[in-house]
């Protein structure tokens, strides 16, 4: 059988074979709505790589580039009721105003929110802004060279992406109009060294043209180059060893495409290591900023800790789309696989299946030590009967788990979250049917029992007696917690503390 290896060793490894000291990671994003789990993909992906060449004893940088140079296209869900924004479509994400008015601009705003989001996930890129990578001038070269290479560049395009561009066009790249401002609707009449000649009379779709007709200078840095040229430039300046791209960037055709061949045909050196990774899903459909599909990011780090969303998001095969439902079943389950992993990961086995292998590499991705080792179920059902973390702590013999995960369940109560048959609380109240039954099993509870033994023991206390083993089970929920269903029973009964349930049963039918 061959090793597993978790897909960011794998790559590390190639990064090594092909490129040199330091190892430069890039990644980035348009930030240009609220963050979403497609988002988060795109830093902790890298994140993971560059976790594991600095463990192998290498030296690496990270950047993260945010795109808020781009044009802002689409006002999103969440911010609708914005409608000023719509006179600032089509100017660049950095020169449309924050509408929650504490940033620069709106595309600030939100790439904010990610290198929030990124600290809360405990990872630390150098960002940097592509709005100020131009007003340094870092692309003027690359633009000046495009421009007197034109016709190659021209070809390098259309052979790479496949598709034939109008032949008067020559937009490889677009000019800020001086005039109204926007970025999108510019399109090049003709260039000469630092000179560019450009009218603004494009209809987008969202946004139209103001039909300016204007000079500029690559020398003023009012320009963008468009992205299958603005990539493989900004790798060559920042020196990027390898970075990553969702699928839909790696097509036969895409924009992938064209950032090898310009590395190759036009800058004559190899590009830098690509991947590619599947998109986050909810019930089968990507995860959308600009549709509001999804929770947001925010929501979700109220509800699990960081170290879950990082492990489920990092087990699964990398170009694999992954299937992230935030509902409250879905959120325990992913609880039970974590701290599953982390008692894998513990155990020193060495006969794990590939899937054991994946868990393990993904919770050690996730986290620096194992914060929590009780169960979250326990710890839900606990609080309902005690509300006293600091006694919870004591019971469930891991206080510092309790204490770190505390805010979660409190958040899960807060937020309407838990679970239905969660929810109740110890309130004995006494029911008139299978009263003998009831003190039967109250007489043969005994406080040396685990949960699955007050389980088994409901079975043999019904069936010796002849009744539906549901109809007991219905009786126990009603007497101890005053509903006909709750948690698992032994579970249950053991959290109240089975002296205390036996105690109950036996006043109420003794
Ligand atoms: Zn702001
Ligand atoms: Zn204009």
């Amino acid at each position: 059988m061959t090793e597993f290896r978790h897909w960011s060793e794998v790559i590390a490894e190639k990064i090594v074979s092909e490129k040199k000291e330091p190892y430069v990671i890039a990644s980035g994003i348009t930030t240009s709505g609220p963050i979403h789990m497609g988002t988060v993909c795109e830093f902790l992906y890298p994140s993971a790589l560059v976790k594991h060449l600095e463990e192998m004893g290498y030296k690496t940088r990270f950047v993260f580039v945010g795109d808020i140079f781009d044009p802002f296209d689409n006002i999103p869900a969440p911010l609708k009721s914005f409608e000023w924004l719509s006179e600032h479509l089509g100017k660049p994400l950095s020169e449309v105003p924050d509408p929650y008015r504490c940033c620069p601009s709106y595309g600030e705003h939100f790439l904010n929110q990610a290198v929030e989001i990124m600290e809360r996930l405990d990872v630390h890129p150098e960002v940097l802004k592509a709005n100020e990578l131009y007003t340094k001038g870092e692309y003027d070269e690359f633009a000046r060279f495009f421009i007197r290479n034109f016709p190659r560049v021209r070809e390098v395009i259309e052979q790479s992406s496949m598709s034939k561009r109008s032949p008067d066009w020559k937009d490889i790249l677009l000019p800020v109009c001086e005039q109204c401002g926007k970025i999108a609707t510019t399109s090049v009449k003709s260039f000469d060294g630092d000179h560019i000649e450009y009218v603004c009379d494009k209809d987008v779709g969202y946004t139209k043209g103001c039909g300016y007709h204007g000079w500029t200078k690559i020398s003023d840095h009012r320009y963008k180059l468009i992205f299958r040229l603005d990539w493989p430039s900004r790798h060559v300046f920042l020196n990027v060893s390898a970075e990553g791209a969702g699928v839909d960037h790696h097509t036969k055709g895409g924009t992938w495409d064209t950032v090898v061949a310009v590395h190759r045909k036009l800058f004559n050196r190899e590009p830098p290591v690509g991947f590619k990774y599947g998109f986050v899903l909810l019930h089968g459909k990507k995860y959308s900023k600009s549709k509001g599909i999804g929770l947001g990011v925010y929501e979700l780090l109220e509800l699990v800790p960081p170290e879950v969303v990082k492990f489920v998001l990092l087990r699964p095969d990398l170009e694999e789309n992954k299937e992230f439902d935030p509902s409250s079943r879905s959120l325990i389950r992913a609880f039970d696989e974590y701290n599953r992993a982390a008692d894998l990961a513990e155990s020193g086995r060495t006969d794990l299946s590939r899937g054991e292998r994946k868990d393990v590499a993904a919770y050690r991705l996730s986290t620096d030590r194992r914060r929590w080792r009780v169960d979250f179920v326990d710890l839900l059902i606990h609080y309902q009967v005690y509300r006293d973390w600091d006694y919870i702590g004591q019971k469930l013999d891991d206080p510092e788990g309790v204490s770190y995960l505390s805010k979660y369940v409190s958040n899960w109560v807060a937020m309407g979250f838990v679970p239905e048959e969660y929810v109740f609380r110890f309130k004995p109240s006494k029911t008139d049917r299978f009263t003998e039954q009831l003190k039967d099993f109250a007489t043969k509870l005994s406080v040396d029992m685990r949960p699955e033994d007050v389980h088994n023991l409901v079975y043999e206390v019904a069936r010796s007696s002849g009744i539906n083993p549901r109809e007991l089970f219905k009786a126990l929920y009603l007497s101890l917690i005053g509903k006909d269903h709750g948690p698992r029973l032994g579970r249950l009964v053991v959290a109240i503390g089975i002296e205390k349930v036996k105690k109950t049963l036996l006043d109420l039918y003794g």
